[in-house]
């Protein structure tokens, strides 16, 4: 009975706390600086002057005081606004590398590229319960003989959580990074012999491209989505020589993958072989003005693609809030809200950390992430533009606004503009708080995200682009 009562109390709680927040003098100021940061959920509140100078030393503009920065955190579940800002960052770099981006030195050349898209997954450690559905649109009963539900929390997780073999669905996923680097050089190498060369003299006649994302899968395990392209030694202006075709490269992928494989010890000693799981999915992809063939033969178009992996980028490990961060104590692992599956791959992790062997995985760090260390969103280094280089884009627009504003200021007609390439700017910044002040904040906050994500949808749906 006392539950409700408590959840209602809870909610008039929350209200007075954000119609006090409203009210508060200084409420338009804090709004003001919570909607330059989209509404993060958790900001960092810096103290602190910039001071843009020009070329001779003068003062052109000096900003002191307290601030509030975007967390940055690419998951969802911990900070909406920063990780919609974290997709629409990777949708533009993955979407540079796929059809080109003149003001990023990306060529349009690149969709004649010989360019695929793949979908690596883990192998089995032992059966999990399954909801799959007949052709019929009937769902087929489980191996544990019941029919799930599609929400059903136990879906993915082991079936006989005894004989799952935990040990080694974690050191896989310990080595998952590592055994995508052997993919790619089992690739290199497949590519070499279809060029009829050496692998070591790949790097003369073509170059491998490509960005991957990683995401998990309800079992716990990562699956690797990439797009891969092939270019001439210098990277994208460069043609690809002529005999690496879009077929080529499919055939060379598909080898690899199933050739690519590490041996690891596991804690007694006997060998473990890591490979990648036999569900292989490979797609050509198309270019955006041939979007009309895209759903006759199963492919992708490059914008499509380039929406769909960067999506996948923000999601957490699935084994809900609670486990987004280090753990520092074993013993919380038993009050967080996850499923027993998850909770027993994290205490796996954990105990594997302590083993002298393994020590160079840094396995307790990484015990949250299922054991998985690896970046969420990797590429090679001719794909496309960087995280970095687009920040640096939004600053130094920023900037060249600030300069802009400042010319406007000034009544001299003689003044000429402020070049920004000119300047010296000089950040001294100090964090000295994170988070909001309490849950009004909070919300408050995350209702700015969330109308700024609708105003968004509006926009991109009016104009019929992706964001
Ligand atoms: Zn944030
Ligand atoms: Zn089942």
């Amino acid at each position: 009975m006392s539950a409700p009562i408590h959840a209602a109390a809870a909610v008039a709680d929350l209200d007075a706390a954000i119609s006090a927040r409203l009210q508060a003098l200084d409420y338009r100021d804090w709004r003001a600086a919570v909607e330059a940061t989209g509404g993060c959920a958790a900001p960092i509140h810096l103290t602190g002057s910039t001071t843009v100078l020009d070329r001779d030393g003068a003062v052109l503009i000096e900003r002191g005081g307290d601030v509030l920065a975007p967390c940055g955190n690419r998951r969802a579940a911990v900070c909406p606004a920063c990780s919609d800002r974290y997709a629409a960052d990777a949708f533009h770099l993955l979407r540079a590398g796929l059809a080109g981006d003149q003001g990023k030195d990306i060529q349009a050349s690149v969709t004649d590229k010989p360019r695929a898209f793949l979908t690596l997954t883990a192998p089995s450690f032992g059966p999990v319960h399954t909801r799959k559905t007949s052709r019929r649109g009937f769902v087929v009963p489980c191996g544990c003989g019941e029919r799930h539900h599609g929400d059903d929390p136990r879906i993915g997780t082991a079936r006989d959580p005894e004989a799952y073999d935990y040990v080694g669905a974690v050191l896989w996923q310990a080595h998952a990074g590592h055994l995508w680097g052997r993919f790619t050089t089992a690739l290199r190498r497949a590519l070499a012999s279809v060029l009829g060369i050496r692998v070591r003299e790949f790097r003369d006649h073509a170059r491998l491209s490509y960005a991957k994302v990683a995401e998990y899968q309800r079992r716990g395990l990562v699956h690797f989505h990439a797009v891969i392209r092939l270019d001439g030694p210098n990277g994208p202006a460069d043609p690809c020589p002529p005999g690496l075709t879009d077929e080529a490269l499919r055939a060379a992928i598909s080898h690899a993958a199933q050739t690519a494989t590490i041996t690891v010890a596991r804690p007694h000693g006997e060998p473990m072989r890591l490979e990648w799981g036999t569900q292989l999915d490979l797609r050509p992809i198309r270019p955006s003005a041939l979007a009309h063939l895209e759903d006759a033969a199963g492919e992708f178009t490059d914008a499509a693609l380039a929406g769909y992996i960067a999506k996948y980028a923000t999601k957490g490990t699935g084994a809900v809030e609670g486990a987004d961060r280090p753990i520092h104590d074993i013993a919380h692992v038993a009050h967080l809200d996850i499923s027993p599956h998850h909770r027993r791959m994290i205490e796996t992790a954990w105990e594997l950390g302590d083993h002298e062997p393994y020590e160079v995985l840094n396995l307790r760090r990484w015990a949250h992430m299922l054991g998985f260390r690896g970046h969420f969103l990797t590429k090679s280094h001719r794909y496309s533009t960087t995280f970095g280089a687009i920040r640096n884009e939004r600053r130094t627009w920023r900037l060249a606004q600030d300069l802009a504003q400042l010319d406007a200021d000034t009544d001299d007609p003689n003044d000429i503009p402020i070049d920004p390439s000119t300047v010296v700017v000089i950040n001294d910044w100090l964090p000295v708080r994170f988070g909001h002040r309490d849950h009004a904040e909070r919300e408050l906050a995350l209702a700015i995200a969330e109308r700024n994500r609708q105003h968004r949808t509006t926009r991109s749906t009016t104009t019929g682009r992706a964001a």
